[in-house]
């Protein structure tokens, strides 16, 4: 089945079409800018790349010219699938867009008003413009949702719990999921209790045991866990109220502090690129050190946290941007849990390969993976297992 997955943030939106069977990727590309000067759409088709520069002033002209682009794409498309941030208390699982799912998707969008909105509502254009095809919602959240109840819930008082529906919802679940089958299929379903570790401008772990999702690093929103690019992860709640009442920072000032200027950011105070930080250590810079040493340090404690989440960990998988690109920031995480047992090969973690692979040593108590992951893939599937 050819499908097309679209992901829309708060002012870009991304677009792959796809084949479910060979996993063949016709074109793909981004809309860079809505809603601000300068916009564009890079698009890639058969290896090309181009570069079009045109007005973007909201999501809708945005997917207009999306679907003009792939018209020059000799497949049809035959069904659509949207990633959604937030799916809140309404999505255990993918569902197909009705007017009733599509609702769900606006009534929960406060826990995620920068993504929500604008995907509903891309979501709505593609139904008013192909009333054909079928419209499938894919939230990131929706692999976290029936983790234990003492993993989700938070121990404040029942009633704020129940009225604002405030507990640990986590991100990333459509590529954790996607970890979890891999790595599955990959160990010849030899892996019980996995501790995915996606670690990329954002960053989170989950804890997987037999498919089934323990616990996650990230929590209401996705600015809970890790130390990210430009996020802070887990800080006293009292923080916040402190900054406010001491500081005069207004909770929208702390709000862009705690997820635009923090994390390895903040700490290099040089980039959210780890790829400059680990320059910049190896050129002596003690602050680059330290946001790379925290890293280390708080990724190590948060993965025990997940092993003790499931009782045991037998494997774990480094997947996204760092963790199936850096070397040195696999080998920094796996140093620090060398008393757990990990142990990875210095020769097998230099290997750069699109496949999935092993890291470890024979004699490593867990078995590391690189596992490169495909958030597009499990989206389209989900869009077939539900239309095809
Ligand atoms: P993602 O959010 O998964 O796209 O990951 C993006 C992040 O991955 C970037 O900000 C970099 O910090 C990191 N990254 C990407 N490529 C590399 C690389 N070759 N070496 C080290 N880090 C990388």
């Amino acid at each position: 089945m050819n499908v097309l997955v679209v992901n829309a943030g708060s002012s870009s939106l991304k677009y792959q079409l796809l084949n479910t069977t060979t996993g063949e990727v016709f074109a793909k590309g981004n809309c860079e800018r809505i809603g601000i000067d300068g916009s564009f759409i890079g698009h890639s088709e058969n290896g090309k790349k181009d570069t079009l520069e045109v007005a973007l002033p909201d999501h809708k002209t945005a997917i207009k010219h999306v679907f003009d682009i792939l018209k020059t794409v000799d497949q049809p498309i035959e069904g659509i699938g949207h990633r959604v941030v937030q799916g809140g208390w309404y999505f255990p699982e993918s569902k197909v867009v009705t007017d009733e799912t599509l609702g769900w998707v606006r009534e929960v969008a406060p826990l995620a008003p920068l993504h929500n909105y604008a995907e509903a509502d891309v979501i709505e254009i593609c139904r008013e413009m192909f009333p054909e095809l079928g419209n499938v919602i894919v939230p990131d959240t929706a692999f976290h949702y029936n983790m234990p109840e003492h993993a989700w819930r938070y121990a404040i008082p029942r009633d704020v719990v129940d009225t604002y529906h405030v507990r640990k919802y986590g991100a990333h679940g459509t590529s954790h999921r996607y970890i979890w089958r891999t790595v599955d299929e990959f160990t010849n379903h030899e892996t019980h209790k996995l501790v995915s570790c996606h670690l990329g401008s954002g960053a989170s772990l989950c804890a997987i045991e037999d498919g089934q999702c323990m616990d996650t690093t990230m929590g209401l929103t996705p600015l809970d866990g890790l130390v990210m690019g430009t996020r802070c992860g887990a800080v006293d709640p009292a923080t916040v109220f402190y900054l406010n009442r001491v500081a005069n920072m207004s909770i929208d000032e702390i709000d862009t502090m705690m997820n635009k200027q923090s994390g390895l950011l903040a700490v290099s105070a040089k980039s959210s690129d780890s790829r400059d930080i680990e320059a910049g250590m190896n050129e002596g810079d003690e602050k680059c050190a330290m946001a790379l040493e925290m890293f280390y340090y708080r990724t190590s404690q948060l993965f025990a946290e997940m092993a003790a989440s499931m009782e045991g960990v037998d494997t774990m998988a480094f997947t996204a941007g760092i963790g199936e690109n850096s070397v040195t920031m696999r080998q920094g995480v796996a140093d620090r849990l060398a008393w757990m047992g990990v142990k990875i090969d210095p020769e097998l973690n230099a290997i750069r390969s699109d496949d999935p692979r092993v890291i470890s040593t024979p004699d490593s108590k867990i078995r590391v993976l690189v596992v490169p992951t495909n958030e597009e893939l499990m989206i389209a599937l989900d869009v077939e297992a539900l239309l095809g």
